[in-house]
């Protein structure tokens, strides 16, 4: 399903070929991390006009410029620029405060990253800015949420605790009729796994924490767009003032150079335990975009080339107790937020706390899993302990 044009490399090829500069890295395969603030300008006359191919330490540097090469490369033809800032909430809040202005309506998916919420309903509010929720699987019904004055529409496909994938391509055709931009919180997938720009989004966001770092050891954003978005988030993000460390980069970097062989094995071995899993006698549902049952398969099969290592399990009914007797027991699985890197986590979490425009009531205690890159019988036998936990625990 790789609808890219025939003179393209293949992704994996682009990944590893892209930014790199050899004769200036003096033969090096990697760039040097610059560290810098000042850049010193040649002559008075390069100083008033500006000139040079890098002109302040926030602007960029050869490091952040080998990034964003490398993941304008992934993204396809249709981005136009990469925004480099220094988390996914901040890419996340740079891209709506680039596009939005007082008085303006934003459309969210109800299944969105709940920090992503917080800041419209806090800092965008405040700002003269309304925020309107809705369905996750709305489709082409959204046309019916769109005011005179709604001027982007914020998804994520799936969202990364419930898992319901929203149709992004009916979404954009209603929202671009309308003149309205769409916005993709794409951290899931990656650009490797779901073009967004291809079908229809024009701004796709990654919190480069997860899979692009890949090994939990940074925190990183980064803000793709097409030509018609990306004047709007360049000026954003310079009005702003948001970058990143260099080592910072670096390591997104060297992230992205594995990602293929990384998120290949996410993919694998996280349809595997939910295949598992979806056996279990302790699990009532698995939510998972992957798996043929999945009320958000057909949406995945079309628009999406893989799956990452990342879905949640609705649990038959137990207390609470036995659910964090169940994780207390875990030695593989650890709990923690973010994911994305080589270890396997489980979380448990509720997103009916929150939600405004859908009920959540998965009738049962749910968990987030992220499968690393463990082996699959090791992790197997842990649940399985952790199974036996539970079911002591009832
Ligand atoms: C983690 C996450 C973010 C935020 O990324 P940070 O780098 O932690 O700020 C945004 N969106 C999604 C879907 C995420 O999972």
């Amino acid at each position: 399903m790789d609808s890219s044009p025939p003179q393209e490399q293949h992704a994996e090829t682009r990944l590893v070929t892209s930014g790199r500069d050899t004769k200036a890295q003096k033969g090096f395969v990697n760039p040097p991390v610059f560290h810098g603030s000042t850049v010193l300008y040649p002559t008075a006359e390069d100083l008033h006009a500006h000139r040079g191919e890098f002109t302040y330490g926030r602007h960029g540097s050869p490091t952040t410029k080998a990034f964003q090469e490398t993941l304008m490369a992934l993204e396809g033809p249709q981005c136009a620029g990469v925004g480099i800032v220094p988390s996914g909430l901040s890419a996340i809040s740079t891209t709506l405060l680039s596009v939005l202005k007082t008085g303006d309506h934003l459309l969210v998916c109800d299944n969105v990253y709940r920090p992503s919420r917080n800041f419209c309903n806090g800092m965008l509010a405040r700002y003269g800015i309304e925020t309107a929720y809705f369905d996750p699987m709305i489709g082409a019904g959204i046309d019916k949420l769109f005011k005179q004055n709604t001027r982007a529409v914020l998804v994520e496909a799936p969202g990364s605790q419930s898992f319901e994938m929203p149709d992004i391509r009916a979404i954009a055709e209603v929202a671009h009729a309308r003149d309205a931009l769409v916005i993709d919180d794409n951290t899931w997938a990656t650009p490797l796994y779901h073009r967004s720009l291809d079908q229809g989004v024009d701004i796709s966001m990654q919190a480069a924490t997860k899979y692009i770092g890949g090994h939990s050891d940074i925190m990183f954003g980064t803000i793709s767009a097409n030509a018609k978005a990306w004047p709007m988030v360049a000026e954003g993000i310079r009005l702003l003032g948001v970058c990143a460390g260099p080592d910072d980069v670096f390591l997104a970097l060297r992230g992205l150079r594995t990602l293929s062989v990384r998120l290949a094995q996410h993919h694998r071995s996280g349809l595997d335990m939910a295949r598992w899993l979806a056996g279990r006698p302790e699990v009532a549902r698995v939510l998972h975009p992957g798996l043929e049952t999945d009320p958000g398969h057909a949406i995945w099969k079309r628009d999406f080339t893989g799956a990452s290592g990342l879905f949640s399990i609705v649990l038959k009914p137990a207390p609470q107790k036995a659910v964090d007797t169940m994780l207390n027991t875990l030695k593989l699985f650890g709990m923690g937020f973010s994911w994305g890197g080589f270890e396997s986590l489980a979380i448990p979490f509720d997103c009916d706390a929150y939600r405004t425009a859908t009920k959540w009531a998965p009738g049962g205690p749910t968990l987030r899993l992220h499968i690393g890159l463990e082996s699959v019988d090791d992790l197997k036998a842990d649940l399985d302990r952790g199974f036996a936990a539970l079911k002591a625990a009832m």
